[in-house]
């Protein structure tokens, strides 16, 4: 095999720290290491930089994150209902219609104005829950 450079023996610690280094390629990487040090600083500062990477990669929560965590989500749950009153007004406004209808209006126009107050009713209803579904 020719003479590994050290530009061929970075990118071959690379490899062999990804572990997709061929072993006869890992033999030649090894001899390379034996006798430039430059080489060998440059794997030294690799391992230093993935053993970094790897101990930030998933950091300890602590206790307080998690409790401070499902406080906010509470916290946003209670919001949500609240947003959620206007369309509740709205499918209550409905059914006093409908009542409305039912109760003073002659059977002819209180059919007519029912099934209109049952078509804005389906409306609220269908709004409402689309808008739960897009909070999803
Ligand atoms: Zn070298």
């Amino acid at each position: 095999m020719s003479e590994v450079t050290c530009r061929t023996a970075h990118e071959w610690i690379l490899e062999k720290l990804d572990s997709t280094l061929a072993p006869r390629q890992c033999e030649a990487l090894e001899s390379h290491l034996a006798g430039c040090a430059e080489c060998r600083r440059f794997e030294e500062l690799q391992l230093q930089l993935d053993g970094a990477l790897a101990s930030r990669h998933s950091p300890a929560l602590t206790h307080a994150f998690r409790a401070n965590l499902k406080r906010r989500i509470k916290a946003e749950e209670r919001r949500a209902l609240w947003d959620a009153i206007p369309d509740l007004f709205h499918v209550g406004a409905g059914l006093a219609i409908i009542g409305i209808c039912a109760w003073f209006l002659p059977l002819p126009a209180s059919t007519v104005a029912a099934a209109g107050a049952v078509t804005y009713l389906s409306q609220a209803l269908l709004r409402l829950c689309f808008e739960e579904l897009e909070d999803i």
